[in-house]
This record gives structure tokens, sequence and C-alpha cells, in this order.
């Protein structure tokens, strides 16, 4: 299987990406954001919950969404391998995903990082709040908030699996296909 953990900041392309991977690598997308907002439209137990923190710019309890991550997974149990799309986002769920999918018998191909600085960041999400509906996107401290979570609890991720020799960070600044291919050159040589 290829897993790959899509990492990188809000605002840093992660879903653009996601996208146009999982078309050329037959990949099964599980991005949380969008799982949390499907459930917050369908009005689900799961969904009241999720947008209570997301508003805030919060993260959604671990429990909740490692709980959630695995469900997913095991829907497609012939998928040909994941891009994990804003998961995981804390050192908890970076080791329930290691254990997960060891007990399913595979693992981590490799995390891809896209690289971009705040101020671009501030930028992206603002013009993205103008058409997205995101109630996240639109106001400016909600986005600093998640920044300043992003900052504290999700990069030192990358720590965890630069240990395991996983890590490639990628320049997240350009033209959409020029990232891709940057990213298409990291899997082809994490696949050999
Ligand atoms: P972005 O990366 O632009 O912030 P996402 O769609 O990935 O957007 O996430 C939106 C929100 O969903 C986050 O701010 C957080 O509240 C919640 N969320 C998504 N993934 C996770 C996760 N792995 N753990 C906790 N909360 C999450």
């Amino acid at each position: 299987m290829l897993n790959i953990v899509l990492f990188g900041p809000p605002g840093a392309g992660k879903g653009t990406q996601s996208s146009k991977l999982i078309v050329k690598y037959n990949l099964v997308h599980l991005s949380t954001g969008d799982i949390f907002r499907a459930n917050i439209k369908g009005e689900t137990e799961l969904g009241v919950l999720a947008k209570s923190y997301m508003d805030k710019g919060q993260l959604v309890p671990d429990e909740v969404t490692i709980s959630m991550l695995q469900s997913e997974v095991l829907k497609t149990p012939n998928a040909k391998g994941f891009i994990f799309d804003g998961f995981p986002r804390t050192h908890a769920q970076a080791e329930a995903l290691d254990k997960f999918l060891y007990s399913i018998s595979t693992e981590i191909s490799l995390m891809l990082a896209l690289e971009v600085e705040e101020d671009e960041l501030r930028k992206r999400l603002l013009l993205r709040g103008k058409d997205s509906g995101r109630a996240d996107d639109v106001n400016p401290e909600i986005i600093q908030k998640r920044i300043d979570v992003y900052n504290a609890e999700t990069f030192p991720v990358k720590d965890f699996y630069q240990a395991q020799n996983k890590y490639k960070g990628v320049n997240g600044v350009g033209e959409v296909d020029a990232i891709f291919h940057s990213l298409c050159e990291e899997i082809e040589v994490a696949i050999g």
C-alpha cells in the first residue's frame, strides 16, 4: 500500500494537491476536516460536537477524531492506499495512526509536507473565506488561532515522522502543477 500523510499548515494547499494525487496514484482521500464538515451538514451528533470546536479554531478532541478516522479507513478494505489530509494533527493522533495501521498490516509510507510561510497562509485563507462558506475562514482571529494551534500542536508531529526517516518537505508556494510535480518526485523516490 501507499499511505501518505499530507502535512502542512491551514491553507497550505493540502486539499488541492490531494485531489490530484488520488487520481495519479489511485488512492483514497481522507480529509478529517471534510468528514467533519459533512457531519455538520448532515446534522449528526459528531457534527454538532465537531462544530463547537471548529468554529473556534480549536482541534476536535483526539479520541473522537481517532475513532472517526479508523472507521473511515475500515470502510474501504480494498484500497490501494490512503492520503491522510489534516490527520494526524497531534502527537497522540500520530501514535494512534501507527498502531492502527500496524493492526491492519500496513504503515505510513511517507509524510509529504507543504511548506508555506504564515503571511501567505493568512492571505490564502481570507481569500478562500470569501466564497468557501467556511465559517473558520472568515474571521482573522479564528484564522490566527488555527495557525497558532498548528504551530503549537501539529508542527511537532513532523519530528515523529522525521525520526522514522519518512519526512519530506516540499515548497508549497508557486504554480499548483509545479508543486504537484515536486510531490510526485518525492513519491517516486519513496516507492522506488
Ligand atoms: P485547515 O487545514 O484549513 O484548518 P481542515 O479542513 O483540515 O482545514 O480542518 C478544519 C478544522 O477541523 C480544524 O481547525 C479542526 O477544528 C478540525 N479538525 C480537522 N482535522 C482534525 C484533527 N486531525 N484533529 C482535530 N481536529 C481536526
